[in-house]
């Protein structure tokens, strides 16, 4: 049976869309969060704006794969203040002041003691880094590089009101149940503080989809996942083993906000099915994206695409990581990223999954020779057919549907469009020629 393609863009308004996902943003912005704590928990709950999210909260010391869940960190305030006891770095003005995961600290120094704990970035000296210290007892403060410079000598006194305790590591999953268990694994860390385009436009555009996905007929099964990077991927796939051989396609989203092109980085199998329907969809998308190889570096790819799993799961991005000078510093903050941006991210997210969707694997019914085409209606009755371009796809659908090969494989070989390859493969099912085959492969 031929099932109607889906249209995920029936009323899809970019600019609406975008404008929605800013305001997102502005909201969790100015959340303080981390790879655990309230402010990673109440982002996360945050996102039952979009969809009824599954919160999952998992107890420090839980051995995960080679990993071990670390205490939870909770922050409610940290300053530095001058002789005269007044405050010259307060975390209540900018979350990014306090290296992320600091443990608790009160004390007085001097500014030769205290400069070890100090960072800035003297390249961009009016911006705010980020730093962490996760599973390493330390603690630090980040500030502007004119204001570290401005430092004079003399005594400071300073406070990290946070706590390191026994606890849990949170996250979130939403799972849209299709008519194939294959599944589809979407994946958005939410780790950082006040970051906008480095998590939260990834978690914004993934809350979005999963809600415009949710209550629609879908072939394929699709996961959301939003969970702090590194430990948060590794916990959610040393709890979810026994559904990993489900996944078949997967994407990292991150970085999705900003000004720059499109960048997909293909999955470690560099040929999976989510690799071709990517680079058809950015092909189609005009000029400016990249395709690049998969490398071990980057967000929780590094984990999904570990040899051990090696699941088929590509990243989207449009700058990627460490290639914009903002990145890691409060410049990626809400007026870098753009509501256009956001838009046009998640438009683009949408007509992967409806070539997802669409990309079938048939199998030809009558393999030994041509079929006969007249005989079914597949002729122009004067004797011709309607063009070449048709004439064409049916003869290729026919001879590459051997059940190995998709829909998006056969336009790939034949040169053909997507559209072409579908529209020949919608008549010659009603003519009884081809049968679905169940399972993606690969
Ligand atoms: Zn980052």
């Amino acid at each position: 049976m031929t099932l109607p393609l889906v249209n995920l863009h029936e009323d899809f308004d970019a600019e609406v869309e975008g404008r929605q996902l800013h305001n997102f943003v502005a909201r969790l912005y100015p959340f303080c969060r981390s790879i655990t704590g309230d402010g990673l928990r109440d982002s996360l709950a945050a996102l039952k704006q979009f969809v009824p999210v599954a919160l999952h909260e998992v107890p420090s010391g839980t051995q995960v794969l080679d990993w071990v869940v670390p205490p939870e960190w909770n922050i409610r305030d940290a300053w530095i203040a001058d002789a005269a006891g007044k405050r010259i770095v307060d975390f209540r003005q900018h979350n990014l002041h306090v290296v992320n995961y600091s443990m608790p600290v009160r004390t007085r120094l001097t500014l030769a003691e205290l400069k070890p704990h100090l960072h800035s970035v003297p390249e961009h000296p009016d911006w705010i880094p980020y730093r962490t210290s996760y599973f390493r007892e330390c603690w630090g403060f980040c500030l502007s590089h004119r204001q570290r410079q401005s430092l004079a000598d003399g005594e400071y006194e300073v406070c990290i009101d946070s706590t390191l305790e026994p606890g849990h590591l949170t996250f979130a999953e939403f799972r849209i149940e299709g008519e194939s268990k294959d599944e589809f694994l979407f994946s958005a860390h939410s780790c950082h503080p006040s970051l906008a385009n480095d998590n939260l436009s990834g978690m914004a555009v993934a809350a979005r989809l999963a809600q415009l996905l949710h209550g629609r007929q879908l072939r394929h099964t699709y996961r959301f996942l939003w969970a702090p990077g590194t430990i948060g991927a590794i916990t959610w796939l040393a709890r979810n083993r026994n559904a990993l051989s489900n996944i078949r396609g997967g994407l990292v989203l991150s970085c999705l906000g900003d000004l720059g092109a499109f960048h997909y980085k293909r999955s470690r199998r560099e040929n999976a099915r989510v690799d071709s329907v990517v680079e058809h969809i950015l092909t189609g998308s005009g000029p400016g994206h990249s395709v690049e190889v998969f490398e071990p570096m980057g967000y929780d790819e590094r984990q999904f695409c570990s040899p051990g799993f090696d699941l088929p799961v590509g990243r989207l991005s449009r700058t990627p990581n460490g290639r914009y000078a903002e990145y890691h510093t409060s410049a990626d903050n809400l007026e870098f990223v753009r509501p256009a941006s956001l838009g046009g991210s998640l438009d683009l997210l949408l007509r992967i999954v409806e070539t997802w969707e669409a990309n079938r694997t048939l199998r030809n019914l009558a393999p030994h020779g041509e079929p006969q085409l007249g005989k079914r209606g597949l002729y122009r009755s004067t004797g011709g057919l309607a063009s070449d371009t048709d004439e064409a796809a049916l003869l290729w659908v026919l001879n590459l549907a051997d059940g190995t090969r998709s829909l998006l494989d056969i336009a790939k070989r034949s040169h053909l469009s997507f559209a072409a390859v579908s529209a020949a493969t919608a008549r010659l099912e009603r003519a009884g020629l081809l049968a679905e085959t169940n399972s993606i492969q690969r």
